[in-house]
């Protein structure tokens, strides 16, 4: 194969990539500017039932983070490289997209079947290319890019299982006209999610095709904040954030009261374990509404701040 036949090639497996809605990674992250925090309801900022609320301690030292939506069956979940689901196996509800092959969350399902039937009426025919993937999906996609262009090329186009907006369910790729879409999608609850000169903010190239369900007011929300990507809204990053700045600020926090270690950022999700009143644990820097991501021994898991000094 000539030097231009292994370009043509490579070129032609992106398109691939980015038909099926993967991305690309950008060189690196950009910081974030961000506009006004949404009002968006949060999951998982009850109080964990085992604690008496007397023992709360609502720490005042630390600027309150950005409420970032983690539910994946809500609509205004934010997923991507730094904000994976929980678990990462996470399995929608899901129904088929009617007269389609794939399926969707049952709210974006009846959405997009809305915004088709609206398009039809204009002329124009949407189609569906991509909805939901598994999280197996995802890892045998990145399993077989992996062995035919290796472990640096396959990461820097395949999203890793667990971080794509398609396990969701509310995640749309769509065939052309774009330009329809472009104009009317918010009005049924979609958003373009990795726009144009935006890829270091996404950690993804343009894909003019993929649209995220995120709900009509919501979008409506979206669209009035002048917001340019999901993460500028709720002033979230696409990239992990790097080791280096949480090690070196050596974040740990005492517990003050006996408190349960959960998988996940809220009180359903499973508890791994019950850490001890006074027991210090690491910060590893997310943060989900006054859920925060710890180490505790060799166990990773999230608990409430409100227990944490
Ligand atoms: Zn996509």
């Amino acid at each position: 194969m000539t030097f231009a036949n292994r370009l043509a090639a490579t070129a032609a497996a992106l398109t691939l990539v980015a038909g099926l809605g993967l991305g690309a990674a950008p060189a690196q992250a950009a910081p974030v500017t961000a506009p006004a925090m949404p009002a968006t309801a949060l999951p998982g900022t009850a109080l964990p039932a085992q604690v008496p609320a007397s023992s709360a301690v609502v720490s005042t030292a630390r600027k309150p983070a950005p409420r970032i939506p983690r539910n994946p069956r809500k609509a205004d979940v934010l997923v991507n490289r730094n904000y994976p689901l929980v678990p990462k196996g996470f399995t929608p509800r899901l129904v088929r997209v009617p007269g389609t092959s794939f399926r969707l969350q049952a709210p974006a399902a009846t959405a997009y079947r809305t915004m088709v039937a609206a398009a039809r009426k204009d002329g124009v025919r949407i189609r569906l290319t991509s909805a939901y993937r598994s999280y197996a999906t995802q890892r045998s996609l990145m399993t077989s890019y992996t062995r035919a262009y290796g472990s640096r090329y396959a990461r820097s186009v395949v999203a890793p299982a667990g971080t794509s907006e398609h396990q969701t369910g509310l995640a749309v790729d769509v065939g052309a006209p774009r330009s329809w879409m472009a104009r009317h999608a918010a009005t049924y609850g979609f958003i373009l999610r990795y726009p144009k000169g935006q890829e270091r903010v996404t950690g993804y190239r343009y894909e003019p095709w993929h649209y995220r369900y995120l709900g009509p007011a919501a979008a409506k929300r979206y669209t009035a904040s002048k917001a340019r990507t999901l993460e500028a809204y709720y002033r979230a990053t696409s990239r992990p954030a790097a080791p280096k700045a949480a090690a070196s600020k050596q974040a740990t926090r005492r517990t003050t009261a006996n408190v349960n270690l959960r998988r996940g950022a809220g009180t359903s999700h499973r508890i791994i374990t019950t850490v001890r009143r006074g027991s210090t644990v690491r910060l590893t820097g997310q943060r989900s509404g006054v859920w925060n991501q710890v180490r505790y021994g060799s166990r990773t898991g999230w608990m409430s701040s409100r227990y944490l000094r």
